[in-house]
């Protein structure tokens, strides 16, 4: 394949070429690997920024509808939106976020919008970091916003918050005045809490959990990055598409902020930093998979077990034996 004409095409907002080009990143086979990173370097000055904004929710919460009525806003008025997932459950389930070409029909059909489905990846860390990457062909091929949705649960929002500029938590009204078991640590990386299905009987519900929300919100924290009154909770109907122009106004407002106080950039640093650290662990651990090193961890352990060596021991000679690879 040739890198440089990939390149060149994605640059010229080319729809197939970005779509090969994620094929590329998403691959595991090493020369896939090699063009892939040779792709995104080549990419990297042309210096376009999207706006990149995560997207959590647990099933059922409303996440395509919201999507697709959110994203029609924003490609009708002419802005290019592209749609990526990350999926802790691809790997078990064989692909489902996004993987139903149902979901988000109009979007899908409409010329501004790119929708991609979360590649199936057996490690968390495998697809956080196609999706990165994917980000950034989006980016490169004049992706003005890039919606980056995941399934709440567990370690996933985390991966989506590291690379997205502002991390939007979407709800559903509470029956009754319980916050809905959002971990602490969840509600304190959501920038803007979206209670959705607020319209018909479930309006009043709608309300209050938002109350709620904007009330442990306040509890919960003051960033020096948030201008006053974030983060915030409001109300929103992706069905019925109300307050979706709200809802963008604030994620204006808190961007427009945090640019003009260094934070935007300050915060992808700090991502740039956590991924580094983040492959560099995966790396490590990599290590550990090769034949030779199981067999050396399968030797060791039994030593250990049979009371040979001492727990420590076996260890540092298993390090040792990883840094001078033979
Ligand atoms: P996801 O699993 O988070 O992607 O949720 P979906 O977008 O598939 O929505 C789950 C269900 O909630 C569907 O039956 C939707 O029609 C419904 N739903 C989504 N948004 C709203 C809303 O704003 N109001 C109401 N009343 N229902 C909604």
């Amino acid at each position: 394949m040739d890198i440089a004409q990939l390149a060149e095409k994605i640059v010229a907002a080319d729809r197939r070429a970005l779509a090969r080009a994620i094929t590329l990143v998403e691959s595991s086979r090493s020369d896939h690997r090699q063009q892939a990173a040779s792709l995104i370097e080549q990419l990297r000055p042309t210096g376009r920024q999207a706006l990149r904004i995560g997207l959590s929710g647990t099933p059922g919460v409303g996440k395509s509808t919201f999507i697709e009525s959110f994203g029609m806003m924003l490609v009708e008025s002419g802005l290019r939106v592209a749609v990526l997932a990350v999926d802790p459950s691809s790997a078990r389930s064989g692909g489902s976020i996004l993987g139903d070409k149902t979901r988000m029909e109009r979007l899908s059909r409409h010329p501004g919008a790119f929708i991609r489905p979360s590649p199936s990846q057996t490690h968390l860390g495998g697809v956080a970091r196609r999706t990165r990457e994917a980000v950034a062909l989006c980016e490169a091929a004049g992706f003005e916003v890039v919606l980056i949705e995941t399934v709440g649960v567990g370690q996933s929002e985390t991966v989506v918050a590291e690379m997205s500029d502002l991390f939007v938590l979407l709800l559903a009204p509470a029956g009754g005045d319980e916050l809905q078991g959002v971990k602490r640590g969840i509600m304190e990386m959501a920038d803007l809490i979206l209670v959705n299905k607020a319209d018909g009987d479930l309006k009043p519900a709608a309300t209050r959990t938002q109350a709620d929300y904007a009330g442990a919100l306040r509890l919960l924290r003051k960033r020096p990055q948030d201008p006053q009154g974030f983060p915030k909770a409001i109300c929103v109907s992706a069905l019925q598409e109300n307050g979706l122009s709200g809802a963008w106004d604030e994620m204006r407002t808190l961007a427009d902020w945090r640019r003009a106080q260094g934070h935007f950039d300050g915060r992808r640093a700090a991502q740039a930093e956590y991924w580094f650290g983040q492959e560099v662990r995966q790396g490590l651990l990599a290590q550990l998979e090769t034949p030779t090193a199981r067999g050396q961890m399968a030797a060791l352990g039994q030593a250990v077990a049979l009371g040979q060596k001492t727990p420590t021991m076996a260890a540092k000679e298993m390090l040792a034996a990883l840094a001078t690879p033979d």
